[in-house]
């Protein structure tokens, strides 16, 4: 072999020799990435645990603090609120009923036959618009007018030019934001929640709002009830079932409410009623408590929000937040690594993934998980093989499990409160015998996260039967109340027309 040769071979094998430190290296450093990820998820798993020691130490802390919310005013995070209901519909109600119904996400306008039988429920036309984002943070008058018009268009399309019987139409509004009220028919908002920022309107009378925009609009229309939308779930399954006794929603928010006695109602000395209960809002949003497993991105996404330092049971609860809380860890781990490649803009943005977006990829049953690929790619996040795709997969369980379990420790909490736990519960205003019995009770659920996100029913149900037993579990029913926040509450304004 000549020098020359000699020369060549030495640096050929130089460079083969480098190419491979280098290719040992890219893979040592793709480990290590790796191993970055998966101690984030780690992370994430432990910092979201949920083992039902825990969530029973929710358990009692909720029914500790409803107990507090209803001792004195602001005795709680829980406002535990009146809401002047305290008869329920009875199947007996008679005649036509619009509902109109403010949600987070959505309103829904609706209009109910009722022919004085309980099999005799006739729902017309459930109408569910988006609701203009740009209403959100508008002015009362923008948002109400606009409200009138729909019910307007509505109510054209449904009578078709004839108001049969000439009599004004009652109208029941379910308003799913918190409402200190007068009385059945009338309160003034506390706060907005969800994201709506509406300052002027914090203090008003919401049923004056909406009963001023009807009449300028010259509609013949009165607002008989304000309700919220968990009082509406909660009358549509008393209407259907007398053991209902508790009601939640699981929506864009999440809140629950049910029926309580008026002499466990300690800061209202000497309220009557005829049914001697009063349906109680506890505005279970705001709910808090140390046992609460919280994560760094539940502590940054509450910092970053409209309402910082309020309703952080639903900021780990409801479908407003979930995806949000999904997006800030796929953001970490695409920071901390290159897993997804180079770090998206898009992951940047507050709200970019939505709630539907996490349930698609959680429920992705394709091999591939294409689904899971396509939402990723919205993101501005591409080819990412499987395994990568199967983590986020895996954060989205871990969030959503930690989301179903702790809504039914929050559901346990309240059958402690009256005595339907099995355990004997606070005792406030409950009579020994009442509580050594186990009776049948059933919850009302409604709200788009619970009727459309699988995972999550199931993980809540799961749960539920863990917290309190195979043998409670059996006289506890969790009923679906699809559309119940607004058919719930035309069967309340049927009911006071009686
Ligand atoms: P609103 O909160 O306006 O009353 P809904 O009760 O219908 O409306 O809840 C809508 C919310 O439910 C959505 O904003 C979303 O967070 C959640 N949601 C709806 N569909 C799904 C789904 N398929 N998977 C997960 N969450 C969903
Ligand atoms: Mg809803």
């Amino acid at each position: 072999m000549g020098k020359v040769a000699v020369a060549f071979a030495a640096v050929a094998v130089v460079a083969a020799c480098s190419v491979a430190a280098v290719m040992v290296g890219r893979r040592m450093k793709s480990r290590r990435k790796w191993r970055t990820v998966v101690e984030i998820l780690k992370e994430l798993e432990d910092d979201c645990d949920t083992p039902v020691g825990r969530l029973r130490q929710v358990v009692d802390a909720m029914a500790v603090e409803m107990h507090a919310g209803l001792a004195s005013e602001g005795g709680s995070k829980l406002k535990m609120l009146l809401t002047f209901v305290d008869d329920l519909p009875t199947g007996r109600e008679k005649g036509t009923y619009y509902a109109l119904h403010l949600g987070g996400t959505y309103f829904r306008i609706l209009r109910v036959l009722l022919g004085g039988q309980r099999s005799y429920l006739d729902v017309q036309d459930v109408e569910r618009h988006p609701i203009p984002s740009h209403l959100m943070n508008s002015t009362s008058e923008v948002l109400f007018n606009f409200l009138a018009f729909s019910l307007e268009r509505f109510i054209e399309k449904e009578e078709n030019g004839s108001n049969s019987q000439g009599v004004r139409r009652e109208l029941a509004f379910t308003f799913s934001f918190p409402v200190k009220h007068t009385s059945i028919s009338s309160g003034v908002l506390i706060k907005w929640t969800k994201g709506f920022e509406i300052s002027e309107m914090v203090g008003q009378d919401i049923a004056e709002c909406l009963q001023g925009a009807l009449n300028r609009r010259g509609l013949d229309m009165r607002v008989g009830v304000l309700v919220n939308d968990t009082v509406g779930a909660l009358s549509l399954g008393y209407y259907h079932d007398p053991d209902t006794l508790v009601a939640v929603v699981f929506g864009t928010g999440s809140n629950a409410c049910y029926l309580e006695r008026t002499d466990a109602i300690i800061k209202c000395q000497g309220l009557l009623t005829t049914s001697g209960s009063m349906v109680v809002n506890m505005e279970w949003g705001n709910f808090w408590s140390s046992h609460l497993p919280r994560t760094a991105y539940d502590i940054d996404l509450d910092a970053e929000s409209s309402n910082a330092n309020d309703m952080g049971f639903e900021k780990m609860i409801s479908g407003m937040y979930l995806g949000d809380i999904v997006r800030r860890v796929i953001l970490r781990m695409s920071q901390e690594s290159d897993i997804f490649g180079p770090i998206s803009p898009v992951l940047s943005e507050p709200y970019v993934l939505r709630t539907n977006s996490v349930s698609a990829m959680h429920e992705d049953d394709t091999p591939e998980l294409q689904e899971v690929s396509r939402i990723l790619k919205d993101l501005g996040v591409s080819d990412v093989p499987v395994k990568v795709r199967k983590l986020v997969v895996k954060i989205c369980d871990v969030v959503t499990r930690r989301a179903g379990r702790l809504a039914a420790a929050g559901i346990a909490g309240i059958l402690k409160k009256i005595g339907r736990d099995g355990s004997g519960g606070i005792t406030s205003g409950r009579s020994r015998s009442e509580i050594q019995m186990q009776k049948r009770t059933v919850v009302a659920v409604e709200g788009g996260l619970y009727m459309n996100y699988t995972m999550f029913r199931e993980y809540m149900e799961e749960a539920l039967v863990e917290i309190l037993g195979e043998e409670v579990s059996q006289y506890v029913v969790v009923k679906a109340m699809e559309d119940g926040s607004s058919i719930g509450s035309a069967l309340l304004v049927a009911s006071l027309q009686a």
